[in-house]
């Protein structure tokens, strides 16, 4: 496969998949899979394009916008836009390449694809956003359409994104139609698609713990330590709350508030909401560092991540950006006797961080601990968002209970489809828990392969 050394993000993407399959029984089982891999690795197709607007002093600003619709066997392209300075095609095709096998995994017909802009959200009016919205859907509403390709948000990209691009698409086409997923409550959007990829995450990380212990835990009581502080960390947070869990940490891309007292309080709902209006104002969690109670029940550490800063940890689960925990951080989070990592955040740990937690699975050791990798563990989103596309081309609301249901469902399908797969093709040394990695990996890139072999891809 050729990987262009310019795109290190993607190349550690592809590297993660294809060096789970081959170290499985995959290839010998079936060669012709080495094919499939070749060609999935390569996007179908690649939209670049300028976003020309003009800021509140009437000055002329401009940044890149990408569509990376990269697999459409099992579906209409699906995946997130990112908007943050850093966005770049690199990352936005390792994204894109995670979205085909983790759509895969949901049991659901859709294809895998991710966008963005190098737009910075931060310190912009809502003037400027919505005007940026309007500039970006004007070239990306020619790419896009319900059969075709279905965006939705990711960082920096969040129901009032999607208002503001789901309105400028009506206006160019004339058209209501499903075309972007997030929406608004009132107007197409699917209840529960907010909080699905976190509670999903929560719900995922229940059927671990529930698995490694025979049923005899939960996720109550646990000390969960998250990163993060936007939409996937805060519905994680709040769920985690709700069963019993106590979270021990937040973060954003300025520094982590951690609690003081491992054994004491965690955030409160409250809190979390606290943190969840700050950032609809586009402000960092520093301003709370002093503030009561926050002063003295949390230590906010500066441009830190806070896997290095909490002595016990039962449950990790990273959710704020790509490679956001490395080698260190794991070996830190199993001396803290972290049990269970489950990445909110896609391709949250480093390859390093990866090795470690996947070499500590024997359950009969002092500090084994089990990692779920992004792909599956964050499916929720994605999946509710297949939710919310049922919803518009049937016309229907459902309610928050069905589509809760449907995520619950959702979630145990692809942890056991993982597991079954694990053990199908990935040798397990004795008293170890099954590799979630390899078996999500093998599973999701099976079911892509053989669609595109139906389909003429490969032969
Ligand atoms: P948000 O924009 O709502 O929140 C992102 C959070 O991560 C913020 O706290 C932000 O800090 C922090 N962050 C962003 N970039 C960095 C960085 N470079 N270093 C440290 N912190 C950073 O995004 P989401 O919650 O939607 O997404 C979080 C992760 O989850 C991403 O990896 C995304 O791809 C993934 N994901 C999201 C899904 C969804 O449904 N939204 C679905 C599946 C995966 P600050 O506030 O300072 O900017």
């Amino acid at each position: 496969m050729a990987v262009l050394p310019s795109e290190p993000e993607f190349e550690q993407a592809y590297k993660e998949l294809a060096v789970t399959l081959e170290n499985s029984t995959l290839f010998q089982k079936y060669p012709q899979y080495r094919k499939a891999l070749r060609i999935a690795a390569i996007p179908e197709r690649v939209v670049q394009f300028r976003v020309v607007w003009e800021d509140d002093k009437g000055e002329l600003q401009v940044n890149r916008g990408y569509r990376v619709q990269f697999n459409s066997a099992l579906g209409p392209y699906k995946g997130g836009l990112r908007f943050h300075p850093s966005v770049n095609l690199s990352i936005l095709k390792f994204l894109g390449f995670e979205q085909i096998f983790k759509n895969a995994l949901t049991g659901l017909n859709l294809g895998g694809g991710k966008g963005g802009a190098d737009f910075d959200p931060k310190g912009k009016s809502d003037n400027e956003i919505r005007k940026f919205c309007v500039a970006f859907m004007t070239e990306l509403a020619r790419h896009i359409g319900p059969d075709t390709d279905v965006p939705a948000g990711d960082i920096g990209v969040s129901g009032r994104e999607i208002g503001y691009l789901f309105g400028q698409y009506k206006k160019i086409r004339n058209q209501w139609e499903g075309v972007l997923t997030g929406k608004g409550n009132s107007w197409g959007g699917s209840l529960i698609r907010p909080e699905a990829t976190g509670y999903g995450l929560i719900y995922y990380v229940q059927k671990m713990i529930e698995y490694a212990t025979n049923g005899k835990e939960t996720i109550a009581g646990k000390r969960v330590a998250i990163s993060g502080s936007g939409n996937v960390a805060q519905y994680a947070a709040l769920k985690t709350i709700q069963l019993g869990g106590k979270v021990i940490s937040m973060s954003d891309s300025k520094g982590a508030l951690v609690v003081r007292d491992v054994d004491g309080e965690g955030f409160t709902p409250q809190e979390i909401e606290e943190i969840a209006a700050l950032k609809v104002e586009r402000q960092q969690i520093s301003i709370l560092a002093n503030k009561e109670p926050y002063a003295t029940k949390y230590k906010y550490i500066e441009n830190a991540r806070p896997w290095t800063h909490l002595p016990k940890v039962d449950v990790a689960l990273p959710c704020a950006t790509q490679n956001e925990v490395s080698g260190d951080d794991a070996r830190a989070l199993i001396a803290a006797g972290t049990r269970y990592v489950a990445e909110g955040s896609n391709m949250g740990s480093t390859q390093e961080a990866i090795d470690v937690f996947e070499s500590h699975r024997e359950t009969n050791t002092a500090n084994f601990v089990w990692y779920a990798p992004g792909k599956a563990a964050n499916l929720g989103g994605v999946a509710v968002s297949g939710l919310e596309m049922a919803q518009n081309s049937s016309r229907e609301s459902w309610t928050s209970e069905k589509v809760d249901q449907r995520l619950h469902q959702i979630m145990e399908n692809c942890f056991n489809l993982g597991l079954k797969t694990a053990k199908e093709y990935v040798k397990t040394p004795e008293g170890a828990l099954p590799s979630l990695l390899a078996g999500s990996n093998i599973a999701g890139f099976i079911k892509v392969a053989e669609a595109m072999h139906d389909q003429g891809d490969w032969w």
